[in-house]
């Protein structure tokens, strides 16, 4: 009988790991359940559209290995289907002494990580490169770029649909059954799914279908939300590359961030408050399910207890527009609150575990015929395709 295989989430990661799955066991029958009626609503909808060149993560990662080979993937995907990307390059820029022992540390990360010309800049170097951007040191990464994840998410799905993959929209998975020999998936519209095995790609709702499934994970998602603002007319052209600060090691966000969109929009942001809601983007207004999940979770309150004081700093960023452009004139002097008008935002499936720690490198979790994709944060849209090749190697292994 044919082997089926059902993957919860049609986000970028639960895509990508069915065209890799596909390409390894064409003969399974692969269904991908997305809740909404589109693929890329969530995460792979609403990002900074950037494509990582993998210099951040610690050599050695998940995330290493999987950015600078997913890297790859993405710009031959992008090439084969003709979705246009461009590689504009990035500027990581430090402003004193100690941001650039964390700048040291990236570019030493990144040479481990295999990224050629990367080169560290003076001073001089910087101001022919970004005559508008004020900075002491900074990293030059060349080969990172842009590119509209819901485009390829998009290209992804009818690629998928054309080799006999089904991609279901409108179709939320509320139950798993998996005491018995073939798994069985309930949707909310009453359908069924029998599956030899099970991959949750759900992003921000991944410990709910975790649940679902009767695993006890470790971890909770705390939804972090961020919102992204376009430069007016008059600053549109302020920067021509991504011009991104050192980012805080402690925390898993890379700092707000001058990003191109393939429109030609410049955007600046996104910021990292606590949401209320892990889905809704247009306000803060509360989803009680997802607040007592929050509040009930002790990681969180252990979370609260280390960073508070940076939390109440996001938070205040989020509500005055005039100290988010005051942060951002940091890197670009000049760039005031009229500057910019609110865009987008993006909310964030960041994973905490029962310490309080936001867990960092992409997390997998085993079970008995499923795997369960705890964390992809970014770069996971990058290395999307990388993360479902290793899956699909996962699975391979397993279901033959
Ligand atoms: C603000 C922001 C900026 C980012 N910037 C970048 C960047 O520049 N570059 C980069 O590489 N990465 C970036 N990322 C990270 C990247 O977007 C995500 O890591 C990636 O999109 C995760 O994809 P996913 O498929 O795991 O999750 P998602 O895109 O969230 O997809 C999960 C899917 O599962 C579905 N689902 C959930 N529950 C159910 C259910 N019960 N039944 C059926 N379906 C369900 C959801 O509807 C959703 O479509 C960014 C993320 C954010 C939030």
């Amino acid at each position: 009988m044919q082997k089926r295989i059902v993957i919860i989430g049609g986000g970028i990661v639960g895509l990508a790991t069915a065209m890799q799955l596909h390409e390894k066991l064409p003969d399974v029958k692969i269904v991908i359940l997305e809740k909404e009626n589109d693929v890329a609503r969530h995460q792979s909808g609403h990002n900074s559209g950037v494509i990582h060149s993998g210099i951040y993560y610690k050599p050695g990662s998940n995330k290493a290995k999987n950015c600078t080979e997913g890297y790859a993937k993405m710009l031959r995907f992008c090439d084969e289907q003709n979705i246009p990307y461009q590689l504009i390059g990035k500027l990581i820029v430090a402003n004193d002494e100690k941001q650039k022992i964390k700048l040291d540390q990236i570019y030493n990360n990144g040479l481990n990580n295999g990224l050629k010309n990367i080169k560290v800049l003076k001073k001089e170097e910087i101001q022919n490169l970004e005559p508008n951007v004020r900075s002491k040191y900074a990293i030059h990464v060349p080969q990172a770029g842009i590119v509209d994840y819901k485009l390829v998410s998009q290209k992804m799905r009818s690629c998928l649909e054309g080799q006999g993959v089904e991609v279901l929209t409108n179709k939320k998975a509320i139950a798993i059954d998996s005491v018995h020999q073939v798994l069985r998936v309930a949707c909310e519209d009453e359908s069924l799914y029998e599956a030899d095995f099970l991959v949750n790609c759900a992003g921000l709702q991944s410990d709910r279908i975790c649940a679902l499934a009767g695993i006890n994970s470790p971890y909770r998602i705390i939804p972090f939300k961020g919102v992204y603002y376009y430069l007016n007319e008059n600053k549109k052209e302020i920067v021509k590359s991504l011009i991104y600060p050192v980012p805080d090691p402690n925390f898993p966000f890379l700092g707000i961030h001058y990003t191109k969109l393939m429109n030609g929009q410049q955007t600046l942001g996104p910021n990292a408050i606590l949401a209320f809601d892990r889905e809704n983007y247009a306000n803060q207004d509360i989803n009680w399910k997802d607040l007592q999940s929050i509040l009930s979770y002790k990681g969180f309150w252990k979370l609260i207890g280390k960073h508070w004081n940076v939390g109440l700093t996001e938070y205040f960023r989020n509500y005055s527009k005039h100290y988010f452009a005051f942060k951002a004139s940091e890197m670009t002097p000049g760039i005031v609150a009229t500057d910019l008008t609110e865009s987008s935002s993006g909310i964030r499936a960041q994973v905490i575990d029962r310490d309080g720690n936001m867990v960092d490198d992409f997390a997998v979790l085993k079970a008995k015929q499923m795997i369960h994709i705890c964390n992809a944060p970014s770069p996971a849209a990058t290395a999307s395709l990388s993360i479902g090749d290793q899956i699909a190697q996962m699975i391979t292994e397993g279901i033959s």
